[in-house]
């Protein structure tokens, strides 16, 4: 019994080398309550500060890193100010390296449970203004111009999970997909979209477990995520965040996409915020935001909707601008999308640039749909920047 169990080890340990991603699964984690016993023996709290380096809020350039404190803050007033290198986040100069993480946001750790807590931040300059990609304090000036407008906004975050290089689901090639001019012309690469969007099956949906987590640590996490579903490309998912009132929309949406990136991280997969990850007869991936105001949601409230849609379409390329880098890769007038060069908004169109929901125009009354933001917006400026063209003068 003892050749056997020494010859165990051996093949545990080589088939451990032979696993190029040797990561623990999540299931393998802490489970709260074991956290929780953990932390009566210490008695505190470990804060995560999470902030956005020097890539900006697209989605694939999040910080972090761990303060201990006595015990858990009951708000995030009671957080202390704390700093970062930001030269090594090419977001400062060496010679003055010192960015100053103001808490904004708190929940629930998830992912040690027991009385920790994520702290998303605002990063601040030594003049005390927020550095450029800190974009939560200017979008929070535009809602407070008028908080009784009483702004929701519902936030379907799409995002392709990827694995050696290709989404999962696609066949591992030293030819990445990029760089084939059709993938449909390659043998063993997946048959064209149609089976794959809310797929049940071995064949046509890739990458269940990762989404399924995600969402369990959402709620977890006590974040305001609404639903999942699998996607028109394999490969390709999504989350939607919301109904939130303003600037939570963009609170909550930045900290799901962290948990994202976390249960990816530690699942051996990688998470593409890109707009347009496959190009060609692809889907690609948006941030469709739903949104509506207190006007909208109450009797009359279609001609409101009307009013909204009229003025997003003055303003189209200012918003284009700000709806995600390489968006124009995917606003091509196929793939259930509109051309980026025209605006139009219509009744359960889904290749409009904002498309009204078929209750919506029955009832008189509800939301409507944006559908042009990238997969890799910035959630508060483009929640902020739709607030102010629809409701405030539009001026920003
Ligand atoms: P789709 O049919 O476009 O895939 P989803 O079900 O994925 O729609 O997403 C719809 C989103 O709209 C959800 O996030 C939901 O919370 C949001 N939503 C629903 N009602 C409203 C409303 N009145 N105002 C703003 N957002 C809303
Ligand atoms: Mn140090
Ligand atoms: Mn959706
Ligand atoms: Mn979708
Ligand atoms: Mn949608």
């Amino acid at each position: 019994s003892l050749l056997s169990s020494r010859s165990l080890t051996l093949k545990s340990a080589a088939a451990r080398h032979a696993s190029p991603l040797p990561r623990p699964s999540l299931a393998a984690r802490p489970s709260p309550r074991f956290a929780a016993a953990l932390r009566m023996a210490h008695g505190k709290c470990r804060a995560e500060y999470i902030w956005i380096g020097g890539r900006g809020g697209c989605g694939d350039d999040y910080r972090s890193k761990t303060r201990v404190l006595d015990k858990r803050p009951t708000s995030v007033s009671e957080l202390p100010l704390w700093n970062y290198d930001g030269s090594s986040t090419g977001q400062a100069p060496g010679g003055d390296s010192e960015i100053y993480l103001q808490p904004a946001f708190m929940c629930a750790d998830p992912m040690r449970g027991g009385d920790n807590i994520l702290v998303l931040c605002e990063m601040i300059d030594p003049k005390n203004n927020p550095i450029p990609t800190s974009t939560r304090s200017v979008a929070k000036k535009i809602f407070d111009q008028a908080p009784e407008e009483e702004p929701w906004y519902g936030i379907e975050q799409e995002y392709t999970l990827f694995q050696d290089g290709v989404p999962m689901g696609w066949p591992k090639s030293t030819a990445r997909p990029f760089d084939i001019p059709s993938p449909l012309m390659q043998f063993g690469y997946p048959g064209p979209q149609g089976p794959y969007y809310c797929a049940v099956g071995h064949d046509v949906s890739f990458g269940r477990l990762i989404c399924e987590e995600h969402l369990e640590l959402c709620l977890e996490a006590g974040l305001n995520v609404g639903g999942i579903n699998g996607e028109v490309m394999p490969g390709q998912w999504e989350f939607q965040v919301g109904p939130c009132v303003g600037i939570e929309a963009g609170d909550h949406l930045h900290m799901a996409r962290f948990l994202l990136q976390r249960v990816c991280e530690e699942n051996g997969v990688i998470v593409s915020f890109d707009p347009k990850p496959i190009p060609g007869n692809w889907n690609g991936a948006g941030c469709h935001t739903n949104f509506s105001t207190k006007k909208m949601r109450a009797d009359g409230g279609l001609k409101v909707i009307l009013d909204a849609c009229e003025k997003l379409g003055k303003n189209h390329e200012k918003h284009i601008r700000l709806y995600g880098e390489g968006n124009e890769r995917r606003l091509t007038g196929t793939c259930e999308t509109n051309s980026i060069d025209n605006f139009k908004y219509g009744v359960a169109d889904r290749g409009a640039s904002i498309r009204i929901p078929r209750f919506t125009d029955r009832d008189g009354k509800g939301y409507m749909e944006d559908r042009r933001p990238a997969s890799n917006i910035d959630p508060y400026v483009v929640t902020a920047l739709i607030f102010d063209t629809c409701c405030l003068k539009g001026d920003t």
